[in-house]
């Protein structure tokens, strides 16, 4: 069940990079009552080449460690803070919290600490700005002994912390181990948070406020100007993580998802446009494309075997996959035929381990050949659009293929909505603009 009258809002760095953007975001969050939950991350770039506090805060950790003296970067970190809580007229002084971080972090507190300091500084500014409670994080979001957020335990504090407040400001990226210490999750971890607080309190919907209108139909540094994706589900996402711009942390996504949760990334910049919904289900929701959005990378390798009658030979696969294990490799491909398997690797992953990796395969599998090649490149072709849309492969490989490129390797998803393509990393551009030149009609 959801609250119809609950929104959880994050904010991204550069939505509280200054005072001017704090405005912005108190008029986002106060135009509409039910977002009554807000996440901020600390204060970002406020123009190219100037630092983010939590950046300073790792430098400030990494002096104290070396026992020299943070203050020149310290007092950075408070005159951002400062110039922040001046240029909103507010009658608050951080002036105690800076003593007793100085103190700690020149004391030797983790990493996780000094880092987590952004947020919660940044927190305790915008709480008094907006006129919400401020509830420190460490208090209800819990992690485990090795480090991974404690879930059950996080949901059932949270939702008892925050049924005693109506409106509140919860500082994302950070929460706390059973033994009281503070502990961050990975970079750009603020997403996280606002997906625990939005399952927590049964939101509506989850809006994290960020610097672009959305997800982007594909790499704006190759395809010039492309469209926004308005709705995209879950699973879509996933199938695009190739995308990897950081607009949304990966980890972000499970929490809400869970409970079946929507995620409306928008700009802060401009609250006007409508972002794009990341939803559970999108059956009804009319595609104006066939497809969702095309991705890629390069940088993948591929272990190619071959050996009579492998179709029939049990375990192969298996003792394939177990040299991969033991290098903790992990594979993204396996495209087969009935004869030949082929692996397709990352290629940094092989990096330290490539002739052991091969000689193993060599010794488990015994292959009639085997053979890597690097150099590849992989593009995921995704939309729910696809799915008994006859005649989308052809478009797709004939759009390739009018382009001069040779695809190496095809693998359709069964559940038909994505289809990932390899070429050669020199091919790659070329061949991401002609799908999306074959497929979006604007
Ligand atoms: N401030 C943290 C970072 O820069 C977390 C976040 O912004 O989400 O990674």
């Amino acid at each position: 069940m959801h609250n119809e009258y609950i929104k959880t809002v994050k904010f991204g760095g550069s939505s509280l990079a200054d005072a001017n953007q704090f405005r912005k975001v108190a008029n986002i969050v106060l135009a509409d009552k039910t977002r009554r939950y807000v996440i901020p991350s600390a204060p970002g770039r406020r123009f190219d080449g100037d630092e983010k506090v939590t950046d300073m805060l790792y430098a400030c950790h990494a002096l104290a460690v070396k026992g020299e003296k943070i203050d020149p970067i310290f007092n950075k970190i408070c005159e951002r803070y400062n110039s922040i809580i001046e240029g909103l007229g507010l009658a608050i002084s951080l002036d105690e919290e800076f003593d007793t971080i100085y103190k700690t972090i020149s004391g030797g507190a983790s990493d996780s600490y000094a880092a987590s300091r952004g947020e919660y500084l940044n927190g305790i500014i915008l709480a008094a700005y907006l006129g919400f409670d401020f509830v420190d994080a460490a208090k209800c979001i819990f992690f485990t002994d090795n480090k991974q957020l404690d879930s059950e335990k996080t949901n059932v504090a949270l939702a008892a912390e925050l049924a005693l407040h109506e409106y509140a400001v919860i500082p994302g990226f950070y929460g706390s181990m059973s033994d009281g210490s503070v502990i961050t999750f990975s970079r750009g971890g603020s997403d996280i948070t606002g997906s625990v607080v939005a399952r927590a309190v049964e939101a509506e919907l989850y809006e994290n406020w960020t610097d672009v209108s959305g997800f982007l139909m594909a790499d704006p540094r190759i395809v010039k100007n492309p469209s926004t994706i308005d709705v995209i589900t879950y699973h879509e996402l996933r199938e695009l993580a190739y995308m990897g711009a950081g607009v949304l942390h990966e980890d972000a996504i499970f929490p809400v998802r869970l409970s079946g949760i929507p995620i409306n990334i928008r700009n802060t910049n401009r609250p006007e446009d409508p972002g794009t919904m990341i939803v559970p289900k999108a059956e009804n929701r009319k595609t104006k494309n066939v497809i969702t959005g095309i991705a890629g990378r390069k940088g993948f390798s591929v272990i190619t075997l071959e050996k009579d009658m492998m179709n029939s030979e049990i375990g192969f696969g298996r003792r394939l996959l177990s040299v991969l294990e033991d290098h903790s490799v992990s594979f993204e491909h396996l495209p087969s035929g009935i004869d030949t398997m082929s692996a397709v690797v990352s290629t940094h992953q092989l990096e330290g381990c490539r002739s052991e990796v091969m000689h193993e395969i060599c010794v488990a599998c015994n292959p009639d050949t085997i053979y890597i090649e690097d150099g590849l490149a992989l593009i995921a072709v995704v939309g729910r659009g696809m799915v008994q849309s006859p005649g989308t492969a052809a478009r797709l490989f004939s759009a390739v293929a009018s382009a001069g490129i040779n695809i190496r390797m095809i693998d359709q998803g069964s559940s038909e909505f994505n289809i990932i393509l390899s070429v050669e990393e020199n091919d790659f551009e070329t061949a991401l603009k002609a799908i999306y030149n074959e497929f979006v009609k604007e």
